[in-house]
This record gives C-alpha cells, structure tokens and sequence, in this order.
C-alpha cells in the first residue's frame, strides 16, 4: 500500500489565501538538496503566505534552516543520527527506513487534518521526467503545476547582515575584498570525484594564467590540492562560506553541496560532473550560469581532462556570469561541455545534439544549421519516393536555412532523411568531429526528432540502412496509424506514434542501462522498462508505485520489469 493520504500539493488550483498545511518531506539530506529544498520553500511561502509550512530538516544543517522559522513556518527533524561523512549511512537501508517512519507518522497526522495537508513533492522517479531531461526539482514544480520564474528556481541559502559582514572581513583580512578571486570546492563522495591531482594542476595554471588567488573550500581532513598562494577556508560556517562565494569571480565544483550553494548567486559555476551513478541532467545546478562538464563520451564513463576544464575556466574568468545559448533544435539551454581546448567547445544540449563553439566567436544561430545536403535518389537501394536529405555533420559550405527547411516542408508532404550516427554521441566529440570548425554540429538521433518537429514533421518511418545508418520518414500525421519501431540505446523500440518517443524514449543519447542505478529506460517489451539490477531506494519507490496502482510488474528471474502503462 502506498500512502494515499500524502497527496501532492496541486498548486494551480489554489489561491494566494489558501490555508491548509504543506508538508516539506526530504527528498535526500545532502547540503544539496537543502539549498534546492530552501528554494522552492521560498517560493511557495511567497505564493501562500497563509499557509502553515511544514518543513522536514536535517540538523547538520541547522544553520542555514533556522533563518527561516516563523509563525506559519515550522520546522522538524528528518533524521537526527546521520554522519555525513560515511555515505553508507546517507544511502541504502538507514535512510529507506527512516523514510518509512516518517511517512507513517505523517499518514496518521494527516488524517486529522480532513484533507486539508499536502505534501510539497512526491519521490518517486516518473519515466516522463527522465525523457524530458528534467531535474529533480524541476519534476517537483512540474508534479505540482507550479510556474516558477527563473529566480524563484534557483537555490537559496538565507544569509544575514552579521554573516555577509563577517565574510567581508575574512576578505579583508587575507587581502581578497574587491579583488578577483576563485573558489575551488574539491571534496565530496568518491563516485563523484575528479582526483586531486587534477585540482592541483588545475589551481596552479589557473594561479600562474590569471594571477587570482585560489580559495579551497571543503573539510579540514580531507586530501587538499596543493596550490601556490592559495587560501584554505575551512571551519567556517555555512552563511559564511556562501558569502564568500558569492563574492569570488568563479566557482568551480563537483556535483556537491557547495556547487548548488554558489548556484544561488550570479557567478559563473563550473560543475565538474564526474558523478558515476546518475544524469547529469537530473542534479544540476540551477543556475542560467553554469557550465556543466561531463564525460566526453555522453552517458559513458570517460575521462574529464584537466585541459577541458582549464579551458572553460579561463574562459569564464574572463567573460564572468552569461548565459549559455538556447539548443538551435529544441530550444533548451546547452549547458553542457564534452570537450574543451584552446580553440573552443563542445558544446552539448539533453538532446544529444552537440555544437563546437569557437571561443570568442558568437554562438552559432539557428540558421548556421548544416542541414540538408540534397542527394539523388539513385543512391540509395530502394529509397522510396523524391528525394532524400542528409543531414550534413562537418561540411560548413552546404547547409539550409532555416526558411528553406520549412520551405521544403511545405512543398512536401513527407520528407526523408538519410541519418549516420556517426558512432552516436557514445564517440568523444574529437572523434566525432574531424578537424573541429565553427558552428560543426554532431546530430543525435532525438535532435533530428526536434528539428523537424520544429516544421510540424513527425517521424513516421524509420528503415535501417546499416550500422548506424538510417532512413527517416517524416509526415506532418502526427499518428501515422501503425506502428514504428525506433532505434534506441542499442536496441529498437516499437512505438505506436511519436508522442510515446517524446514521454518515455527520448534522452537516448544519455542513457546507458548498465551504469546508472536509478530506474532504468531499457525497452525489453512494448512499454516495459527494466530496473535496474541492484535496487535503489529510488527503482525500489518507482516498482512499488507499478504495483500499488496496477499491480503490473513482472520479474524475469534476473530484472524487474515495471509497466509505463501502470505509471502514467
Ligand atoms: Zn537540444
């Protein structure tokens, strides 16, 4: 049985007077989740200033929790015996049973309340979150119908005159008020880690390159890089080191406590994604100025090199906080980086598609699109009716407006596609691209999917060619009335029409089964999804939500399976 009586708030419905009780439940307990968590309390206190706000902490935090307790703010413990310092006891079996008492205890209060209390944001991982490239806040705003602007999305950390005071003398006191400085944030969990060595070469380039001081922030007992000149700011509170962060010129972290701490400022952040167990995409900073590098290898274990991150660096140490430019296919910012150097950036956007940038250099607009090199029909082994466009990937010279591409789409009524993976976005963008120029595009196979869904085309068939190598059908019928089956994470998927792709199989570029322990999108059957082998509190949520609803799950003596059907 799941908890029927924890409903999740339906924020659109209610006005600014509503009055009933919002339940704040952890959805974790890291520095993280605390910094998102004080945000969107921020955001709902404002929007619902009558209601009572129930706020479930965790009391390494205190500091920054206590700033925001009040009359119709109450705040209660989550857990009370965690040491953050040994993650097997933030992760697995202690947490999940701590959870489960809560829960109870909220069930029975809840029932007093007459239907009158609601809970912020459910926990279970839903399959159209994971399609949709959102994270996990994002999902909580979306669950709830709420419309955040931009800055209510953002983490907040409460900070008082006394603390931003305080933090202006240690700045004074070490010679770095008004000067540009750069903090550096090497500690957190091991799966998350870039090495040490690593910082410390990167400390000292960025040292001798830039003459700006270095400010190491973590613990005390864990491995430092050694950095000339650089200061180490431990054992100071958190409102304090949030102060100093907000003042340096750079941030650059991992995916950790302080990283979502510096994304409430407006400072460039650098978030070295090096996290083994989940999409990048999901834990995210939420910030407009950050720069998220991953494995060059998309969804794969790679190698973050110290020449890429340098190179970012230097970059935004120099241009400070902006914005990174929208996705030229489906619009969504292109926070991501696979590969830098001297020259530029691979930049790469949730749908695979990858752009290399040129630093200095404008980011390339939509209609610099190398789309669409017109080839004959004779060409290809039974190529179905006119002609085909192949989506060109390093030829500058040939390439179509945005304005011909739709052009074409209306003098057609279907359009196919010759579509080469290209080794997929599984290859490293200096494989992907030859001899790397401005504006050369890698396509993933959702971004084709955008760019013509931008014309109002929908994928209606899809033949394989080869390895790698695919005819496209696109047609403006949107349920072309049969089924299609996709290529998809190495295998093929049978869809009954194009909306099933965008809700359950698109982020195919990131997704790679065996790595990631959430539950997992791998299409076994029609509208299964396996999860993964070694259950996480989260696949374990995620089976159980299957069952309490439809009892669809099945088990094939090594995975278990959960229906789509049964989660929608
Ligand atoms: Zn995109």
């Amino acid at each position: 049985m799941d908890f029927p009586l924890l409903k999740v708030f339906p924020a659109s419905v209610f006005s600014k007077n509503f009055k009933g009780s919002l339940y704040y439940l952890p959805i974790g307990q890291g520095l993280g989740d605390t910094a998102n968590g004080l945000g969107l309390y921020r955001a709902l206190s404002k929007r619902f200033p009558d209601a009572l706000h129930i706020v479930y902490k965790d009391p390494r935090w205190d500091i920054l929790t206590d700033q925001i307790q009040g009359d119709r703010t109450i705040l209660r413990n989550y857990v009370t015996d965690f040491d953050y310092r040994r993650s097997s006891q933030t992760k697995g079996a202690h947490r999940k049973e701590q959870f489960d008492k809560l829960k109870k205890n909220l069930t029975r209060e809840l029932k007093t309340l007459d239907g009158n209390g609601y809970r912020v944001a459910g926990d279970m991982a839903s399959p159209e979150r994971l399609a949709k490239g959102r994270s996990v806040f994002e999902e909580m705003w979306n669950e709830m119908g709420l419309i955040l602007e931009e800055k209510e999305q953002r983490p907040w950390i409460p900070i008082d005159q006394k603390d931003w005071d305080e933090s202006t003398n240690f700045l004074i006191i070490h010679k770095l008020k008004d000067v540009p400085f750069i903090v550096i944030a090497p500690h957190t969990e091991p799966d998350k880690r870039w090495p040490t060595i690593r910082f410390s070469e990167l400390g000292k380039k960025l040292y001798s390159i830039t003459g700006a001081r270095i400010v190491v922030m973590g613990f005390r007992e864990s491995e430092s890089p050694t950095i000339p000149d650089a200061l180490y700011a431990f054992d100071l509170s958190l409102p304090i080191i949030s102060a100093i962060i907000a003042q340096s010129r750079l941030f650059i972290g991992h995916d950790s406590g302080l990283t979502h701490i510096a994304a409430s400022f407006d400072i460039p952040v650098i978030d070295i994604m090096a996290n083994r167990t989940l999409p990048p995409f999901e834990v995210r900073p939420l910030t407009p100025y950050a720069n998220i590098i991953i494995e060059p290898e998309m969804g794969k274990k790679g190698f973050i090199s110290m020449e890429t991150v340098l190179s970012v660096a230097l970059e935004l140490f120099k241009i400070g906080a902006i914005r990174n430019p929208p996705c030229p296919v489906c619009c969504r910012p292109m926070d991501y980086t696979r590969y830098a150097d001297s020259y530029g950036l691979a930049r790469a956007c949730v749908c695979g598609l990858t752009v290399w940038n040129e630093w200095e250099k404008e980011s390339p607009k939509f209609y610099r699109l190398n789309v669409g090199k017109v080839t004959t029909s004779e060409s290809f082994p039974d190529p179905g009716k006119g002609e085909i466009l192949e989506l060109a990937e390093n030829d500058n010279d040939e390439f179509f407006l945005e304005n011909s591409l739709r052009d074409y789409g209306r003098a057609n009524s279907t359009i196919q596609v010759l579509f080469k993976e290209k080794g997929g976005v599984r290859k490293t963008p200096l494989e992907q691209f030859d001899s790397p120029a401005h504006g050369d595009i890698v396509w993933s196979f959702d971004s084709v999917l955008f760019l013509f869904q931008q014309i109002d085309f929908y994928l209606s068939d899809v033949r394989i060619l080869g390895p790698e190598k695919f005819l496209l059908t696109f047609s403006r019928d949107i349920f072309p009335g049969k089924s299609v089956r996709v290529p998809w994470c190495g295998k093929s998927v049978k869809l009954k029409n194009i909306h099933e792709y965008f809700s359950y199989y698109a982020w195919s570029a990131w997704c790679t089964p065996e790595r990631w322990e959430y539950p997992i999108k791998m299409a076994e059957k029609k509208e299964d999804f396996k999860v993964a082998k070694n259950l996480s509190i989260q696949s374990w949520g995620y089976l159980k939500k299957a069952r309490t609803i439809s009892r669809i799950i099945r088990y094939s003596g090594k995975e278990f399976y959960a229906s789509i059907r049964s989660l929608i």
